[in-house]
């Protein structure tokens, strides 16, 4: 093979590959990284395909293989292939997600001064010109990112030409360095045998003579480390016994292991109830077939689905395969951990986001290595180069954590495991208390088998969920409650106070809510067009509608019943936090929410807070709906379930019901049962009256009915384009440049069902002080219209978009 396709690392907004040919003496594969010639630069490469044939003309040469073996899997090469194109991104972002840890590295340029410079040259300098090379000298050789930063950017560029045109400057190129590399260890030896050090000592000087007899007495291995923590001595006399002869330093490669400060007994499965031996059996049965399978498992919140997956795990190891389990983000807790860890001892494998680099870096050589029979994550451990792979499980299919929101690829965790299962034929269990409404849907036309749990399990015996109350917030007001508590959840919560129980108050609030609710009646504002709740723009004091655009004065009167007292709700922690110190005085309070929980270990800390009874009452925000068992808890108040349902984005009611269900699901699972209490404007809305019910069914019946009849997903696809600009007017204009090219595009080729819906100002309509308008598509199949379009520097697209916000 003579020419390489490949995907190179440079911005682009679309999956190609450049032709390059391969010189003799490199040899290379499908999988290799390279160093290609791109532009002026050089940049890194995969490579995707061999050929005989070019695709262009003229090729310039691969400049050098990165590494002597493929550093992905044909596998992985073809899923890079395939998310490229699914989500419209560059072939090399996708391909990173499958890169080692600190991987990536940069071409630097270095800047030095020529070594025998014309006079002339010198003599005819202007002043900038000047001032910029005896920067130069002064420092003898830089890095140019650096010279700009002294130098101030914006002219050194052109300057640095025109020096280096004539003769004055040098510029050489290098590789960054790797950051993360693998941790060594130094250890002290001797170099002689014991009782030879023994008969040298005497004659040593005595500092020396003491440092030998500690490394001939410690047990080995003795690191240089805990030398020094025994003994306290200058690295000269330790360079004086190595010049001696008598000792050695040995660097070892040691591994940063996350779960090594841990121990774990092992456990052994339970026999499974009825009801787990049903779906058990047919996932086994696929297990054995090798072939790709997708099974969404359905079962309220402890009705045993974990200890599912496990025997899943154990049936595909027996069977010689591997796995990756991916868990939210935030469900990497230790208890979660510990339940795989324990039943696989020195078997399972933990990557996430929060290991330093240097332990995501050496637990991905040793998954490679094929030391793991389980890999468990967060969304990017999909991307661990697991040999074998059998079983794919995702816990918690629901979460949109599993969406990659922020960056290109922006790819969903679940579609990608489907295709991963289909290019290594796995079985992938999808596990849920509360579906995706998509994926319930895909299972219900038998995409998907479904299994199904419906009771939940306690020591063995089925325990009822908890009770659900509905507390209507008008009526409190009506009768003189202005408190954020309602008369009900205030005496529950003294009650629990009492009795020495632990209280969580939920709050399901993501960013600020800023709709407009009338306190009487429940009553809020839409849009006419599009039913998507209005948001209130203070500056303007006027409602917008983020779908659209349509905007509106808010009014004084509710329009539904006349009542004055519609005003703008907006409830933080914080404020539920100072309403319980004024209430319930004596009470000790725990706030969880992303402004407290940002370092390393606080998720933990807090929850092992709360869990050693160090507080009564945990305040917080979603995070607290998912994952723990808590058993002193006994009771879950939500302060005002329809926060969420106020979004305007057609997820807004399936957020709802989904964390609403979770919370309810969360509270009692100890021997002491539990209370819900939901507080609400909208007491009879479907979402929430589903949810207290633990309803899934109907909850699902009203969902899809609503989505059917709006077109919106699972019935269509939808593509979210997001423009970012710092002048407002620019922004609003590009938007609408871009809008009319898609409508002439759609027309021309004459797409049916699509609908473009904006140009509108994004829901967080500023960001940093820029600005973002947004622009949605709505079709069978928004790509092909996307296919066409090459757009401008500043643009985001993402292809089924989990939030509109
Ligand atoms: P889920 O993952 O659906 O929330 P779990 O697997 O965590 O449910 O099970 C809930 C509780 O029931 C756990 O404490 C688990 O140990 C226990 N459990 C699960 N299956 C059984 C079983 N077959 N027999 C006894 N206890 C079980
Ligand atoms: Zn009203
Ligand atoms: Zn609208």
């Amino acid at each position: 093979m003579s020419y390489a396709e490949v995907a190179v690392d440079f911005p682009l907004a679309q999956p190609r590959t450049f032709s390059y040919s391969i010189p003799p003496n490199i040899s290379l594969s499908v999988g290799h990284a390279v160093w290609v010639p791109f532009g002026t630069r050089l940049v890194q490469g995969i490579v995707l395909a061999l050929s005989e044939q070019a695709q262009v003309e003229e090729t310039r040469e691969i400049a050098e293989a990165i590494d002597a073996y493929p550093i992905l899997f044909p596998r992985q090469v073809k899923l890079a292939q395939w998310i490229a194109e699914r989500y419209l991104s560059s072939y090399f972002d996708a391909a990173a997600l499958m890169l080692p840890p600190g991987f990536e590295r940069r071409v630097l340029t270095y800047i030095q001064p020529a070594p025998n410079p014309s006079e002339l040259a010198v003599s005819s300098l202007t002043a900038q010109q000047q001032k910029l090379l005896s920067i130069i000298q002064k420092k003898g050789r830089i890095e140019s990112g650096k010279l700009k930063k002294l130098a101030g950017k914006d002219e050194t560029d052109p300057i640095l030409g025109q020096l280096l045109r004539k003769g004055l400057i040098l510029r050489t190129q290098e590789l960054q360095r790797v950051k993360i590399s693998p941790r060594l260890e130094s250890r002290l030896k001797l170099a002689i045998t014991p009782d030879k050090a023994r008969e040298t000592m005497p004659h040593l000087e005595k500092k020396l003579a003491k440092l030998l007899s500690l490394i001939v007495t410690e047990p080995e291995p003795l690191t240089l480390a805990e030398a020094r923590r025994r003994l306290s001595f200058a690295p000269t006399t330790l360079q004086a016994l190595i010049k001696q002869g008598l000792v050695v330093i040995e660097k070892t490669r040691i591994q940063r292991d996350p779960l090594a400060h841990r121990i774990f007994t092992a456990t052994t499965p339970l026999s499974l109830t009825a009801a787990q031996e049903e779906a058990w059996s047919q996932i086994r049965a696929e297990l054995r077939k090798n072939t790709p399978k997708v099974f969404l498992l359905h079962g309220v919140t402890g009705s045993g689905k974990t200890e599912i997956y496990m025997r899943a795990l154990a049936e595909a190891i027996s069977l010689g395969k591997r796995a990756i389990v991916l868990v939210p983000e935030i469900a990497l807790t230790p208890q979660t951990i510990d339940r795989f860890a324990s039943r696989f001892p020195h078997r399972v494998a933990i990557l996430h986001s929060k290991l330093s680099p240097g332990e995501q870096f050496d637990e991905w050589q040793r998954i490679k290595d094929g030391e793991f029979d389980v890999v468990i994550g967060s969304r990017g451990a999909l991307f661990a180069p697991q040999p074998d792979l059998g079983l794919i499980v995702i816990d918690e299919e629901h979460e949109w954590s599993y969406k990659q929101e922020e960056q290109q690829p922006r790819y969903h965790a679940r579609d990608v495991a489907i295709r991963l299962a289909e290019l290594t034929n796995s079985v992938v269990i999808l596990g849920s208390a509360t579906p995706d409404v998509t994926s319930y849907y895909r299972a219900q036309r038998g995409e998907f088998q479904m299994l199904e749990l419906f009771e939940r399990i306690s020591s063995g015996e089925p325990s009822p969920l908890p009770k659900v109350e509905v507390v209507d917030l008008r009526r409190e007001l009506k009768e003189g409650n202005r408190s954020i508590f309602s008369r009900s959840l205030a005496k529950a919560i003294a009650l629990a106070l009492q009795a020495h129980e632990q209280v969580i108050l939920f709050l399901n609030r993501r960013g600020t809510a800023t709709f407009v609710q009338c306190r009487d009646c429940g009553f809020v504002m839409r849009c006419r067009r599009c039913d998507v709740t209005l948001t209130y723009h203070a500056a303007e004091d006027e409602l917008v509608c983020h779908q659209c655009n349509y905007r509106i004065k808010p009014p004084d009167t509710c329009p539904n019943c006349l009542s004055r007292r519609i005003k703008f709700l907006g409830i933080g922690t914080q404020k539920v936090e100072e309403e319980v110190a004024k209430t319930f005085p004596g009470a000790r309070v725990l706030r969880w929410d992303r402004d407290v929980t940002k370092g390393k270990h606080s998720h933990e800390k807090i929850m092992d807070m709360f869990m050693a009874h160090e507080a009564d009452i945990l305040i917080g925000t979603q995070m607290i709906a998912k994952g723990l068992d808590l058993p002193l808890v006994t009771l879950v108040g939500v302060i005002n379930a329809d926060i969420g349902l106020h979004f305007p984005d057609f997820h807004s009611s399936e957020r709802t019901f989904q964390i609403l269900a979770q919370v309810a699901g969360r509270a009692g699972r100890g021997k002491m049962g539990g209370k819900v209490i939901v507080q609400s404007y909208t007491p009879a809305h479907y979402a929430i009256v589903a949810a207290a019910k633990h309803d899934y069914a109907s909850f699902y019946e009203q969902e899809i009915a609503f989505r059917r009849q709006q077109g919106n997903p699972p019935f269509s696809r939808l593509a979210h384009l997001t423009y970012i600009h710092t002048n407002a007017a620019r922004c609003q204009k590009e938007a609408q440049r871009v809008y009319r090219l898609l409508e002439q595009e759609r027309d021309s080729q004459g797409l049916p069902n699509t609908t473009l819906i904006g140009p509108s100002p994004a829901f967080t309509q500023r960001v940093r002080g820029r600005y973002r308008y947004q622009i949605i598509i709505r079709s069978p199949d928004p790509l092909p219209l996307l296919a066409k379009l090459t757009l401008p520097q500043g643009w985001a697209i993402d292809i089924n978009p989990v939030s509109l916000i």
